[in-house]
């Protein structure tokens, strides 16, 4: 891949004290190819590259950089650049609705993002709607209605013999009436691009007026992606792109082309199937990505994400039916574990004043949940489903397996037990708290 060459490339130059001209041109030109065979734009690339070299050659020397790192130092940043820069946000409609429109050909992931999108921006506290206004595709509205079920977003349909425009103005009242600030339309896609698809779509924009128009291209289709999106952008003249399929074997073409072929940004980006697999786009990240750079701020957001969303859920339901177990509690715990030491972790939480940190004895916290996850993995699948047969001969076998003491499984028995309590309590509190939230 994309990622795999450049830092061959960057490899060679890497032995070198000083480079030469030629250095960096032959650099460059495995750089260009490179990028040519991932799908970016030519147009794209020969500007790139032009502007690279330049700077590269005539570069200030750094100290604290060898030559080979201000060059990857210098690609690295045109790439962000070539992106945005930085990260685009949503308009948000000083006049609620904010109605985002989606549009796309067939196939490109626009209702898995109309959903997403819409997990996404409730989490920011928004009361998104979604809008059914692909009356072509079988089953295109069930399908949304399924997604929006399993997130628990309403879905607006009139069915599929009303025409999307009057559907798309419909959904727009009843948002008014329902206290929906984000209307969410998903639209109809074709295998290509015509002349019937993009009337009707005008005929929506007109009437809807949409604080957004996100473009949403399949990023595997990489310059087929760029083309799409300069057809779409000048018909409907978008407000953003969305790049889906990035988890894919994706060759970065579409991600580093878009902007500057269309001027418009990447906004987000899916990367997965599931509901959650939606990112912001952050220029900066998808750069390091590519030049393989690693990506530890996304891979923390979104090891965040997955232990909050689906395990929270999961947990919810399960604390709601009085059924978490010791098993669910082991799962969790190494759940944590995977995402690193807890104390680099907490650094990361935005907001929180670290000069508190010191107070914090991590090794003893470490320590203790080790110990924890030993008693617990001594237990047989029963025992942490059911503690409460673990009587004292139990007691005593755990102990031994686990190397601690009775007092020990005592001690986590009693801690669980009034977790679960608690935990009971607010559960029962939340979804009290959602139920009067309903009656608006
Ligand atoms: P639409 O025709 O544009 O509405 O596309 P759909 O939302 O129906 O998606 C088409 C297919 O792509 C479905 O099978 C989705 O599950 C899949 N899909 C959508 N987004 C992503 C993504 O980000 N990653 C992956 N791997 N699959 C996706
Ligand atoms: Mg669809």
């Amino acid at each position: 891949g994309l990622t795999h060459k450049l830092q061959e490339t960057f490899k060679k130059l890497r032995g070198k004290g000083k480079l030469s001209e030629k250095d960096v041109k032959d650099a460059m030109r495995e750089v260009k190819l490179a990028l040519l065979e991932a799908d970016v734009n030519y147009k794209v690339v020969k500007d790139f590259i032009n502007v690279v070299t330049e700077r590269a050659i005539g570069q200030e020397v750094m100290e604290s950089l060898t030559p080979a790192q201000q060059v990857i130092k210098i690609v690295h940043e045109e790439m962000i650049k070539l992106m945005g820069s930085t990260e685009s946000k949503i308009n948000i409609s000083p006049k609620p609705p904010t109605v985002i429109m989606l549009v796309g050909l067939q196939g490109a992931g626009k209702t898995t993002m109309a959903a997403k999108l819409a997990l996404h921006l409730r989490k920011n506290n928004k009361h998104p709607l979604l809008v059914a206004a692909d009356i072509y595709r079988p089953a295109a509205i069930k399908q949304l209605q399924i997604l929006g079920g399993q997130i628990d977003i309403p879905v607006f349909t009139l069915g599929d013999k009303v025409n999307p425009v009057d559907i798309a103005k419909a959904s727009l009242e009843y948002a008014k009436k329902n206290a929906k600030d984000i209307v969410i339309i998903d639209t109809a896609g074709r295998l290509h691009i015509d002349e019937e698809l993009m009337l009707e779509l005008e005929g929506i924009k007109k009437e809807v007026n949409p604080d957004e128009i996100l473009l949403v291209v399949d990023a595997m289709t990489g310059q087929d992606a760029v083309n799409v999106a300069q057809s779409f952008n000048d018909k409907l003249d978008i407000t953003g792109v969305i790049l889906t399929k990035l988890d894919g074997d994706t060759r970065g073409g579409a991600a580093l082309s878009v902007k500057a072929v269309t001027g418009k940004p990447i906004k987000y980006a899916g990367v997965g199937e599931k509901l959650s697999d939606l990112e912001i786009f952050y220029p900066d990240r998808m750069a390091s990505r590519i030049l393989g750079m690693g990506d530890i701020l996304s891979l923390i957001e979104k090891a965040q994400q997955a232990i909050d969303e689906k395990k929270a859920l999961e947990m919810q339901q399960k604390l709601e039916r009085q059924e978490f177990t010791l098993e669910d509690f082991l799962d969790q715990m190494q759940q944590m574990k995977k995402l690193g030491p807890l104390k680099d972790l907490i650094k990361m939480i935005p907001g929180l004043d670290t000069s508190k940190l010191d107070d914090i004895d991590f090794e003893e916290n470490e320590k203790e949940m080790a110990k924890i996850e030993a008693i617990i993995k001594s237990m047989t699948k029963e025992e942490r489903r059911n503690p409460s047969i673990i009587n004292s001969s139990r007691k005593k076998r755990i102990a031994k397996g686990s190397g601690t003491t009775i007092q020990d499984v005592n001690k986590l028995l009693n801690n669980f037990e009034q977790a679960r309590k608690m935990m009971k309590q607010f559960s029962d509190m939340q979804k009290h708290v959602k139920k009067e939230n309903l009656n608006f």
